[in-house]
């Protein structure tokens, strides 16, 4: 496969147009990465790159794996007026998953002789698991109220401080979202899952700074090594999901209508300015709300965990971003300022300094870009580079990358084995389901050491901070 490539640099390989691509697809990773990458994310990259009105070239980052349709740490823009398409499994199901960091203030010496009292308080207060449910039970109008109004929503009920608002993408609102695009079923799957963790790889995790390679942007974001920080992993839960699922065949019948050759029957798309094009924009910008009111309130969630356990903390919140969007943003191609929707399904938004979307806070910088990596292994924060904005329309990888599919990790490991091995490293799990453990052992993860040095070297972002886990509570 890695024959098919020309190498551009130690860090960047591109497939040159073959029949019916618009554009080059272009993967980014040493090439240990690309060798291993499975054929394929090559295949998909290549087939994204058929679909109409693509802009520039389709991208895979260091740590893609193969998706439904699109690759999972896939990045591709389409523009309206050229034709560009919208497609449902371009964002991906879970609609805005993405990663929150919380600073706490504290060292670990503060945290280690509570942590298994921090791990069961967590456990006992953050709904985790498959349909787990939440507290929170909302009637239509305040299903509405919050699919308008994200975070912002959240904070107005009670859920965090209005500071944090500063501290999340579009801060904590996503403009254009259409509650009534949102089908019954999909609201009514949501109805008693708000505050709720999820299952699979999302997690809440207390880690450890245990290094640093900027030390002035680590500063300015206000971590140093020994901080312990809190990580909260998730998405638009069953919401996100049945909106994918409903809007996939909606598209796969638009593309007939609209006679656009799909390469792959995954890759169901609608033309950006159809009806089921701009409904599709409107639910999903709903669900983008719904992440970030659901992360919004797990946040409270923990502070109440934090605030009996460990009154000394102080857990701000660092940054929000989500990794499994599609934005209408402005980007410059070929000396050219063009308004175009990126997709971006597993890769995280990676603005660089001087960003007008940024808050204040991240001028100089760039902003956050946190990377999970496993349970057992290292998660790191970056920084946007001003370069990523040319490479890959500002966007980075969004974690290790699995190496390996669910089924070949379960029949590979043993949950109870791996929660053990782990807690005589020091690290705790608390998770409702072994087999879910087994499914997300370190081990059926790409070496995230290496996705991260390859996206910092590639220029996508930088690093700025390496982080180990103390406690997981995972799905
Ligand atoms: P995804 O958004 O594709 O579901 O997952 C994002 C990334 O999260 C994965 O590629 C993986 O590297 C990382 N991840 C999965 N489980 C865990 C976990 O328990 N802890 C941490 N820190 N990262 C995880
Ligand atoms: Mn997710
Ligand atoms: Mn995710």
């Amino acid at each position: 496969n890695i024959d098919r490539l020309e190498q551009i640099d130690a860090y960047t390989w591109r497939l040159n147009p073959e029949t019916g691509m618009h554009v080059p697809a272009i993967l980014y990773g040493d090439e240990a990465l690309v060798r291993a990458m499975d054929d394929k994310v090559l295949e998909q990259a290549a087939n994204v790159a058929r679909l109409p009105g693509i802009v520039q070239a389709s991208y895979a980052m260091p740590d893609a794996h193969w998706g439904y349709g699109f690759p999972i740490g896939g990045v591709a823009a389409f523009d309206a007026g050229a034709g560009g398409v919208v497609s449902a499994g371009g964002v991906g199901f879970d609609v805005s998953c993405g990663v929150r960091t919380l600073l706490t203030g504290l060292k670990r010496a503060a945290i280690e002789p509570v942590k298994p009292l921090l791990a069961d308080a967590l456990y006992a207060d953050i709904p985790v698991g498959l349909g787990s449910h939440g507290k929170i039970r909302l009637d239509a109008k305040g299903l509405d109220a919050m699919l308008k109004g994200g975070a912002q929503w959240a904070v107005e009920q009670g859920w965090g401080e209005a500071r944090d608002l500063a501290r999340i993408e579009e801060h904590g609102r996503m403009e254009g979202a259409r509650p009534e695009n949102v089908s019954a079923r999909a609201k009514e799957r949501q109805r008693a899952e708000m505050g709720t963790l999820g299952s699979g790889n999302h997690y809440l995790e207390v880690q450890e700074v245990t290094e640093i390679f900027d030390a002035g942007t680590a500063q300015s974001f206000g971590i140093a090594e020994g901080d312990m920080v809190v990580s909260i992993h998730c998405g638009s839960r069953g919401l996100g999901h049945q909106i994918g699922t409903e809007y996939l065949r909606l598209m796969q019948a638009a593309a007939k209508q609209y006679g656009i050759a799909l390469p792959d029957r995954e890759l169901a798309c609608a033309p950006i300015e159809s009806e089921v094009g701009q409904d599709y924009l409107g639910a999903m910008r709903a669900a983008i709300n719904c992440a970030l009111a659901n992360r919004q309130i797990l946040t409270h969630l923990t502070r109440q965990v934090f605030a009996r356990v460990l009154p000394a903390a102080r857990l701000e919140l660092l940054y929000d971003v989500s990794h499994n969007t599609c934005k209408f943003e402005e980007h410059l191609v070929d000396g050219e300022r063009r308004r175009l929707y990126v997709h971006r399904k597993g890769a995280t938004r990676a603005f660089g300094p001087n960003h007008p979307d940024l808050p204040a806070a991240f001028a100089e910088t760039g902003q956050p870009v946190l990377i999970g990596g496993s349970m057992g292994t290292a998660s790191y924060i970056l920084a946007g580079t001003s370069r990523s904005e040319t490479l890959s329309f500002a966007s980075a990888c969004h974690g290790a990358g699995r190496s390996m599919s669910r089924h070949q990790a379960t029949r590979t490991w043993q949950g109870r084995q791996v929660i053990d091995q782990l807690a005589e490293r020091g690290i705790l799990i608390r998770s409702p389901s072994y087999r879910g453990v087994a499914e997300e052992a370190p081990g059926a993860y790409k070496d995230v050491d290496a996705v991260v040095r390859a996206s910092d070297r590639a220029g996508l972002a930088r690093l700025i901070a390496r982080l180990e886990p103390i406690v997981c509570i995972k799905g």
